[in-house]
């Protein structure tokens, strides 16, 4: 089996290394394609209007190899699936984010969309976030994907399905949830430059989530991993019938 590594904190984050080690106690081939820099929260980018380049370098360790693209994180997947990479990808496995990606963050995350970049070209993906800052913070989340990657390759996945991982750090097992409902606190600072015009910088807290039983968020806040399966799908099925009647024309 091959395995194709990304992420969206850059190339030489921890998480991305953590996940490395682990994935490599498997025994299968590992290639890494990351992006050279932190690509957090820029969505499903597909970068058409300017060229891309990948370049050798190494993960945190200083030393195992891996690639460095100029793209965002669904770039890197694109350009290693549809021709970078000579050998046929059994799995991308995106990540390990250093926070977690829940919820309604699945349209922010360049985790998250470095996976379904993987289920657009065809090829069955994971997606694994935790909340951590130190190499060794990633070690449960590692743990877990390591388990869930084994499942995959075991098991396969149905066409089209991405699976979304978050672990907290203390997590005690794994459960398989539901999508459920961020709360986000996002402040607009404004702030002059030095030629006295203004500039915006989007803070505040961290965003919190509604505490719904059976959920991601629900989940990742009861010491559960949670495995998440998504799909591209995005229409409002249960919508369907109501919006009828903005077809009607009378
Ligand atoms: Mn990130």
């Amino acid at each position: 089996m091959h395995l194709l590594l990304t992420n969206d904190d850059g190339v030489s984050a921890p998480g991305l290394l953590a996940l490395w080690r682990s994935l490599s106690e498997l025994g299968h081939t590992i290639t890494v394609v990351a992006p050279a820099n932190n690509m957090s929260a820029v969505g499903h980018r597909k970068t058409l209007h300017k060229p891309l380049r990948i370049d050798p370098a190494t993960l945190a360790d200083g030393v195992t190899q891996a690639w460095a693209c100029s793209g965002a994180p669904a770039d890197a997947v694109a350009l290693a699936l549809k021709g970078f990479l000579q050998a046929k990808v059994d799995l991308v496995v995106s990540g390990i984010n250093s926070n977690f990606n829940l919820a309604q963050d699945m349209t922010y995350s360049g985790t998250v969309t470095a996976a379904m970049e993987g289920v657009i070209v065809g090829v069955p993906a994971l997606a694994v976030s935790t909340s951590a800052r130190a190499l060794v913070e990633y070690a449960p989340a590692a743990s877990w994907a390591r388990h869930v990657v084994a499942r995959i390759l075991e098991r396969g996945l149905p066409a089209g399905l991405l699976l979304n991982l978050n672990v907290p750090r203390d997590a005690q097992g794994l459960v398989i949830t539901r999508q459920g409902r961020r709360i986000y606190h996002d402040v607009i600072v404004v702030r002059q430059d030095p030629r006295g015009r203004p500039y915006y910088w989007i803070g505040g807290d961290e965003p919190t989530g509604e505490a719904i039983e059976g959920t991601d968020v629900w989940a990742v806040t009861h010491g559960q991993a949670s495995l998440t399966p998504l799909d591209l799908d995005l229409t409002a099925h249960h919508a369907l019938t109501e919006l009828q009647a903005f077809a009607d024309v009378a």
